[in-house]
């Protein structure tokens, strides 16, 4: 696999240590979290004392101060040894960027510090019952009440819920217009009275995310937790939350699709027949079909690179190469975990087994907004400079 090549130093370090976590940490987990459906505590605590919880704080917070491109590098390498764990990792991520964006210095000292030091594990609660995919829209609302705000809504969805230590939620204010995009985000703390969160997370696939509801009746938050000024915030959407958003599920399910190339390989050079003594992989067709799922995952990989390195340079095409990237890797990730299924046969079919669990994790990259027909639907707009929304 050419990975790397490429990278700067220090990039290369940064993926080399994801990587050492992702086999030593999670790996051994994986199978678990997904069978009983567990958080994953531990995983989540390497990744913390390794410092890559904050790699999007400021280096002089004692975070990374990284941007898209390295989020890739380690969101792919987490995925690779388990789902769940990208996609909470990368949840924590977007969350701790949006934070990160916009921080307050009170902000900084109280959040971005603790998710340098590993204490701290954020997310996005976005999603809502009412409006579905369409996480722009969120109707949960606020209303300000002397020195904090009066939260009431529910959100639905809400990855790591329960398990982190503040949720970056979107709100309106109770008496707005609510126009598409016109929202605002706070930071509301995991003890927040008023906040109750329903249902276990029993997903076909990402069995470890914890993806719960939650309810919010008369919650006060802190005046001082609003993200940015209020009613500031339409930027968030395309410059901060669909941007990193994209660029964490898309590192995430490029790996998923990589852990099913590479056990394809592993069997194809591991079985051999006992009545020719042949290879598997000695067959044209499999050799063939081998080759074909390769070259999806680093087509895919080369295009969610090169829009993650647009990003981080602030280039005006990184918007339609971002929104092509999810969508290409949902794709891709689906076909390859499928293929590599029937390349590796029965062994493969197992309940359990690592392949099994790839491909079940791999069918939520439709299902989480933007979903693949909503950005397509937004590259074809932003091609013919229609709004987005
Ligand atoms: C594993 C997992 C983790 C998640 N984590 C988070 C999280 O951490 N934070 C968060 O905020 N949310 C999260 N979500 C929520 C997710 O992003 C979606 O918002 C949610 O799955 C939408 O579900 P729904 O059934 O309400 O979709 P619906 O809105 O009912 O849509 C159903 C289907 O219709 C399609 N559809 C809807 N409108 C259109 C249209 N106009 N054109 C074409 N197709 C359309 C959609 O693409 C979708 O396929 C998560 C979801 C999953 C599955």
């Amino acid at each position: 696999m050419p990975l790397g090549h490429d990278l700067a130093p220090s990039l290369q370090e940064l993926q080399s240590l994801a990587a050492e976590v992702g086999r030593s940490t999670v790996a051994p987990r994986a199978a678990e979290v997904d069978r009983g459906a567990v958080w994953p505590t531990e995983s989540l605590g390497a990744l913390g004392e390794a410092g890559l919880l904050g790699l999007h704080v400021d280096r002089e917070l004692g975070g990374r101060g990284e941007g898209m491109y390295a989020l890739a590098l380690v969101t792919e390498e987490l995925g690779r040894f388990c789902g769940s764990t990208g996609l909470v990792y990368g949840m924590h991520c977007v969350g701790s960027k949006l934070v990160a964006a916009s921080a307050t210095p009170d902000q900084r000292e109280r959040y971005l510090v603790p998710i340098a030091s590993g204490e701290h594990i954020t997310t996005l609660a976005l999603s809502e019952p009412g409006t579905g995919i369409h996480f722009y829209l969120p109707r949960t609302t606020f209303r300000p009440e002397g020195d904090h705000l009066t939260v009431n809504g529910q959100k639905s969805f809400v990855t790591s819920g329960g398990h982190a230590d503040s949720y970056v939620l979107s709100v309106v204010r109770e008496d707005s217009e609510l126009d598409p995009g016109t929202f605002s985000c706070l930071l509301l703390d995991a003890d927040t009275p008023g906040s109750t969160w329903s249902g276990e997370w029993d997903g076909l696939g990402m069995r470890g995310n914890s993806s719960r509801s939650l309810e919010l009746v008369d919650a006060p938050v802190p005046v001082a937790n609003l993200l940015g000024a209020e009613g500031d915030e339409t930027w968030f959407v395309f410059e901060i939350v669909a941007p990193y958003f994209i660029v964490a599920m898309a590192g995430t399910y490029l790996g998923i699709a990589r852990s099913a190339l590479e056990a394809a390989i592993e069997q194809l050079r591991g079985r051999t027949y006992t009545h020719t003594a042949d290879q598997l992989g000695q067959f044209d067709t499999v050799a063939h079909r081998l080759g074909e799922l390769w070259s999806i995952v680093e087509r895919t990989r080369q295009l969610v690179h090169h829009a993650a390195r647009l990003g981080d340079a602030g280039d005006a095409r990184a918007r339609p190469a971002l929104f092509a990237a999810k969508a290409e890797v949902a794709d891709a990730v689906v076909r390859v975990t499928n293929d590599a299924m029937t390349l590796v046969g029965g062994i493969g079919y197992g309940r359990d087994g690592d392949l099994g669990r790839a491909l079940r994790d791999a069918r939520a990259s439709h299902v989480m907004s933007p979903t693949t027909d909503l950005l397509k639907t937004w590259l074809g707009r932003s091609l013919l400079d229609l709004p987005l929304l």
